[in-house]
């Protein structure tokens, strides 16, 4: 492949679909958009120029890491870029278009896929038409090669339009799912004099056509990953030699579901995998459990949390078993500002396209973008997470999760036309 600017964006949706990158993996995606920012004459921060390395959570190990960068080599990504982002993925690009005082204007896309395995049924149209997922156990299936494809819309768009005075700040974030990459790119420079920002979603059950202009309650979320380690001894000949590490895991997973549901509000727990691969006959020395905890106040998903930890360190006393548990990804509640939130109804009432404006609705689910949110609130700019329907035929995270194209259009349009009206308010004011 020569580069993505020749393609259209549908295409070039359906070509990051195809070679999907779980998170701190997208080097193929990473490179191959840097490329066509670059010519377009934005200013592009890579990898640690546009994540603080220290803060970032859930990291594969540095075999996999290497191995995502070799494949995205091996897939066309540009070497240039790849040398420049070394291990780290994520990129952020700027450029200011007509006066520089216009209003500094951020907009959050992110890249990652999931590690799961696509659908190859006849109903499944990435299947039929030829661009599902060639990495195994890797799929695009919450839709985040929209989001890029949209980025990158922006881009080629504003290039054509003469009516946004101002600086353009475009977030490629890498790991949003499991919440590991916006914490780490919300600690960056690059957050410091941001007036407006948007981040975005594609469907989240909403039909082609509609828009959220500001979702709200979200959930706080943790997720830890915890090893029990024990004793192992033959079963039969020696069962109270051994430290069941098992038995510590099995004992922690009854007692995390009980954790008392809070007065102040919802909460949630669950532990998605427990892992001990010990024969009948042994006393298992190793148990692995992957456990999330939500709350809808980051206080009610602390104490989530706190309690969860508790469970554990104690299921592991009861069994003379020691453990270790390591924060694998985590997000905050956000509250979107009513006057962005209004700028961004008004845009999407004026497109054609749109047809139908939702100013708030609940999210219902996690997002790391709200550190983004929240540290360009803190500096003293507005922000909104908006949604863009798409008419999903599959729910999200699952294998036959699919979007409608056209909302590629007209996530590119809403963001546009906001744009517009934020540069002329600025320049009234
Ligand atoms: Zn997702
Ligand atoms: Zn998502």
């Amino acid at each position: 492949m020569a580069t993505i600017s020749e393609l259209s964006l549908s295409e070039l949706r359906r070509d990051l679909h195809k070679y999907p990158e779980a998170g701190w993996k997208e080097f193929r995606t990473t490179s191959l958009i840097a490329e066509e920012l670059d010519e377009r004459g934005y200013t592009v921060h890579l990898g640690a120029d546009a994540i603080d390395t220290d803060e970032r959570l859930g990291v594969p190990n540095n075999d996999e890491i290497e191995r995502a960068r070799d494949r995205a080599r091996d897939e066309g990504a540009p070497e240039p870029y790849l040398d420049q982002m070394s291990s780290v993925t994520g990129l952020i690009a700027e450029k200011t278009f007509g006066e520089k005082s216009g209003p500094v204007v951020g907009v959050r896309v992110d890249m990652d896929a999931l590690e799961m395995t696509e659908s190859s049924d006849a109903e499944h149209r990435p299947a039929t038409d030829g661009f599902a997922s060639c990495h195994p156990n890797e799929m695009h299936a919450c839709g985040h090669d929209g989001h890029t494809t949209i980025g990158v819309g922006i881009a080629r768009t504003l290039d054509v339009t003469d009516n946004f005075s101002g600086t353009i700040k475009l977030f490629f974030q890498p790991a949003e799912e499991g919440g590991r990459g916006g914490l780490p790119m919300s600690k960056t420079a690059h957050f410091t004099d941001i007036d407006h920002f948007i981040a975005l979603h594609l469907g989240l059950g909403n039909e082609t056509g509609t828009i959220i202009a500001g979702y709200e309650r979200p959930l706080s979320n943790a997720k830890i990953d915890v090893e029990f380690h024990g004793e192992s001894a033959h079963a039969g000949k020696a069962p109270n030699e051994g430290r069941n590490a098992l038995q510590a895991a099995t004992t922690a997973i009854q007692n995390l579901y009980a954790i008392p549901r809070h007065e102040d509000g919802a909460t949630r727990i669950n532990v998605g995998q427990v892992h001990s691969p010990n024969a009948q006959n042994v006393i298992a020395d190793n148990a692995q459990m992957r456990v999330e905890v939500r709350g809808e106040a980051a206080d009610l998903n602390e104490y989530m949390l706190d309690t969860a930890n508790r469970v554990i360190e104690h299921a592991a006393g009861m069994h003379a078993v020691e453990y270790d548990t390591n924060l694998y990804g985590k997000t905050t509640t956000f509250e979107a500002d009513t006057e962005l939130v209004t700028v961004v109804a008004d845009a999407a009432h004026s497109l054609g396209t749109v047809t139908n404006v939702v100013e708030r609705e609940p999210i219902g689910a996690s997002e790391d973008a709200s550190y983004l949110i929240k540290r360009v609130q803190a500096e003293g700019g507005q922000a909104t997470y908006i949604g863009v329907g798409a008419s999903n035929p599959s729910g999200h995270h699952t294998s036959r999760f699919d979007i409608d194209e056209d909302a590629l259009d007209i996530g590119v349009d809403v963001v546009i036309e906001t744009l517009k009206q934020l540069s002329l308010t600025h320049s009234q004011q």
